[in-house]
């Protein structure tokens, strides 16, 4: 089947480690295909976290003024339309973009503006999650949230917690999630990835947040696959991210495919584009060529993504309605 006519939704997009080749040359016209391969591109299967993260102050390092950061966008949407996206939530931490002396206000309201413009454009529906990091201060991470809630009622609508899990504890982070709970700032968390079960139940004990990206790591605990189930924790996964990453030795041992089976509510993600080579399209394609998907299959999970989605429900109902009538001429 040729999954790119489908219309899709994407939750789990870093948009700051998915720039292409095109949009570094932009940016750095010195940088060669074979050294964006080289320098940039993470490889099919890395050695560790670290080997995997080797092309990240290069490609951060590009998004540190006006202009950098409008590229970065436009070269998003491009994939985006390449995927035929009809909604996706795109994340970065703004506090990462202040190497050249924009501000925090100024990096979100450059995104924001340009986000809106290159939805307008393209017809593609989008929307902003503002990350901080585990290994970021407690105040930096107030700091993010409090910039959502600056930005209330433009396209950045919640938060997320990204980085590396293994080594740096959620605790740090509580007082951020506590205020954005306050604000009703629709959250999002990254567990069960780089590290095991436990950070799973310590995510949903400690905030209980609807969605979770990845999660995968819960497929060692049934007990804690059935609350996931029962509360309809959202599961962003991102299955050829985590096999580059070894969380799975192969593709077929991912566990995406169990958890759609048992009905959990997942969506599928392609995490970044630049350190996974990887397109939304192509991800389907594996996951029909790897677990026999079909379209009812695709549709299940795009429409319980598009229920997780941080939107409004009148444009939720929306999206839903498109969706829908286009698998049905497909
Ligand atoms: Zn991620």
């Amino acid at each position: 089947m040729d999954w790119q006519p489908f219309p899709k939704v994407e939750l789990h997009l870093h948009v700051d480690t998915s720039l292409s080749y095109e949009g570094v040359a932009q940016l750095d016209p010195s940088v060669t295909r074979e050294e964006y391969q080289r320098s940039f591109a993470g490889r099919e299967e890395c050695a560790d976290l670290a080997d995997f993260l080797t092309g990240v102050p290069r490609l951060i390092s590009l998004q540190q003024t006006e202009r950098g950061l409008q590229m970065l966008i436009q070269d998003m949407f491009r994939q985006l339309a390449a995927d035929n996206m009809l909604y996706a939530e795109l994340r970065f931490a703004p506090l990462q973009h202040l190497q050249q002396g924009l501000t925090p206000t100024e990096v979100v309201r450059i995104v924001e503006a340009e986000t809106e413009r290159a939805a307008r454009d393209s017809g593609i529906e989008a929307r902003l999650i503002l990350c901080s990091l585990r290994h970021f201060s407690a105040d930096q991470s107030m700091e993010t949230v409090q910039l959502i809630d600056q930005f209330r009622g433009s396209r950045v609508v919640g938060f997320d917690l990204a980085g590396d899990e293994a080594g740096y504890p959620l605790t740090t982070h509580l007082e951020a999630f506590r205020l954005a709970a306050d604000r009703h700032i629709p959250i999002t968390s990254h567990a069960g990835e780089g590290a095991g079960a436990e950070s799973v139940w310590e995510t949903l004990e400690l905030i209980n947040p609807p969605r979770i990206g990845h999660g995968v790591h819960s497929v060692s605990d049934p007990a804690l696959v059935k609350v996931l189930k029962d509360r309809r924790t959202h599961l962003e996964m991102c299955p050829t991210c985590n096999v580059q990453l070894k969380v799975f030795p192969s593709y077929a041992e991912h566990c995406i495919d169990k958890f759609h089976r048992e009905g959990l509510s997942l969506g599928i993600s392609s995490d970044n584009r630049t350190l996974t080579p990887i397109t939304l399209t192509r991800e389907y394609e594996k996951l029909e060529k790897t677990f026999g998907w079909t379209k009812a299959d695709f549709l299940t999970c795009n429409l319980d993504t598009l229920e997780a989605a941080f939107l409004p429900d009148t444009r939720r109902q929306e999206l839903r309605r498109e969706l829908i009538e286009r698998y049905e001429a497909l």
